[in-house]
């Protein structure tokens, strides 16, 4: 059997893995259209901040190590189209300008996302980046030690204008980062959490322009010099677009059903609409376990599952993609958070009616000194008040806490309700936590809320 694989991220990477540990002896071709395989852009901050040194450390395969393997690498190589009927693909060469056909019995698209560039007046100016993939580490790296670039604007607060915002605050450079919604990470924590993140933000030099829409770039000499908002004017010598993705499948448009936004339908097994043709990672929908239905969430984690499940069933071993929650975590500075499924601020958006509890304790007992690390944490579960179930959760604190949240995860998944989590055993042992986990107190006191019972006071 001949399986080709499109694109070389988390998702094709992970298909291509499975069908080599499964069924060693396939023919599989692997194809890349930019000249690196498997750059890992959840490491570009670690080497924008220079804890990993070499650019092309940040990948997990090389193609050395794959063709060792067997499989036929491609880089530079890029299927520009899809012939179902006849099982062909047509790949341009960009290595040498040549063009050829070739044949597969079961193929499996990753093409991913390309970043959103804001279509307004001075968008073609130069100085305005994307944070995604090889190329944008290596030019955002060397604006990092440019000692002539003093004001950085990025746009979009999710946690790739985070990350970017943040290793520009470390580089010394002035950072603004404009978002259209009305607080930062607004998409993955609540008011109680961001209020915190944002002034600790603010306190390392980062202003948060928030709830502006961007209406241009301006610039001098063909570089942009501002960012016009609907409010101020920012001065910019670095713009970094961090406002959303696009699925790359304009190519696919008559080759595949796609969705309204250009997402490539595929049903539970990772099969798009046509035979023998899978599709995985950030151009497609996932299951969605707090609701039983679909999301977009474009994570590595979701490309990998999906990667495996495609593998599995084009060998022919059915398995159904699970349910996920869109776990994420990340740091800010000094905080840590996680989150996953539903929020407060999300809940209308998926068109569900839930309701939190926040706690706030120590993560260690009241007697372990802050001087030994005991310090704050912020704990909010969300849930579905008619039937109590679990639909989400999200933790902060200056330790590393983020744990709880996979835990949260696999509730969700499994469908357990208040009661579950209120007792489950979780260890204690003073140097961890404290007796009762901050899992078991917010679910303890999510069923006083329900009750109309007094919370139990420290
Ligand atoms: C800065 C940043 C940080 C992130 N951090 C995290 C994190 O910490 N945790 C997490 O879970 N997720 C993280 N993500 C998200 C994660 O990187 C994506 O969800 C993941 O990369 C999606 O993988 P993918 O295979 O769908 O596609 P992509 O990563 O988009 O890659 C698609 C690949 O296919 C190639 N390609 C496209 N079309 C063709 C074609 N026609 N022919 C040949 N090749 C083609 C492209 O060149 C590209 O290399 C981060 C993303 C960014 C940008």
């Amino acid at each position: 059997m001949k399986v080709i694989v499109v694109g070389s991220s988390h998702g094709g990477y992970e298909a291509v893995r499975e069908v080599l540990a499964d069924q060693p002896d396939t023919e599989i071709q692997w194809y890349e259209k930019g000249d690196f395989l498997s750059f890992l852009s959840c490491g570009m901050q670690l080497y924008l901040e220079g804890v990993v040194k070499d650019v092309n450390n940040v990948a997990y395969a090389t193609p050395a190590g794959m063709r060792a393997q067997g499989v036929n690498v491609y880089t530079r190589e890029e299927v520009s189209a899809v012939d179902p009927a006849q099982h062909q693909v047509h790949i341009l060469n960009h290595n040498d300008g040549t063009e050829r056909d070739e044949h597969y019995d079961k193929l499996v698209l990753s093409p991913g996302a390309v970043p959103f560039a804001l279509p307004v007046p001075g968008k073609d100016l130069d100085n305005i980046y994307a944070m995604r993939g090889r190329d944008w580490a290596v030019q955002l790296k060397a604006k990092t030690v440019d000692p002539d670039l003093k004001n950085v604007v990025v746009i979009g607060s999710g946690y790739i204008g985070i990350e970017a915002a943040e290793v520009f605050a470390k580089a010394g450079k002035k950072v603004t980062i404009i978002d259209m919604l009305p607080r930062l990470l607004s998409l993955y924590l609540d008011t109680e959490f961001t209020d915190v993140l944002t002034d600790e933000m603010k306190a390392k030099g980062i202003y948060p322009a928030t709830g502006q829409a961007i209406k241009s770039f301006t610039g001098e000499n063909g570089k942009v010099t501002a960012v016009v908002t609907d409010q101020a004017t920012y001065p910019a010598d670095l713009v970094v677009e961090a406002a959303g993705i696009r699925p790359n499948t304009a190519w696919l448009k008559d080759t595949v059903d796609l969705d309204e936004k250009g997402l490539i339908k595929v049903d539970q097994y990772q099969q798009t609409s046509q035979a023998d043709i899978y599709a995985v990672g950030d151009a497609t929908l996932v299951p969605f376990a707090p609701t039983a239905g679909s999301a977009r969430i474009a994570l590595a984690t979701n490309a990998r599952r999906q990667g495996r499940i495609a593998g599995k069933n084009l060998l022919g071993t059915p398995q159904a993609m699970p349910a996920v929650s869109g776990s994420s975590a990340l740091s800010v500075f000094d905080y840590h958070f996680a989150s996953t499924g539903i929020k407060e601020g999300t809940a209308g958006a998926y068109g569900v009616t839930t309701k939190s509890v926040l706690v706030t304790d120590t993560f260690r007992p009241a007697f372990v000194p802050e001087t030994a690390g005991n310090t704050k944490v912020w704990f909010k579960l969300t849930y579905d008040p008619a039937t109590q179930r679990i639909l989400g959760a999200q933790i902060m604190s200056k330790a590393d806490v983020t744990a709880n949240i996979n835990t949260i995860s696999l509730a969700i998944q499994a469908g357990l309700k208040l009661a579950d989590l209120a007792y489950t055993d979780f260890f204690f042992q003073p140097g961890f936590d404290r007796p009762w986990n901050i899992m078991n107190v917010a679910a303890q006191a999510a069923l006083r809320q329900e009750a109309g019972q007094q919370q139990i006071k420290d």
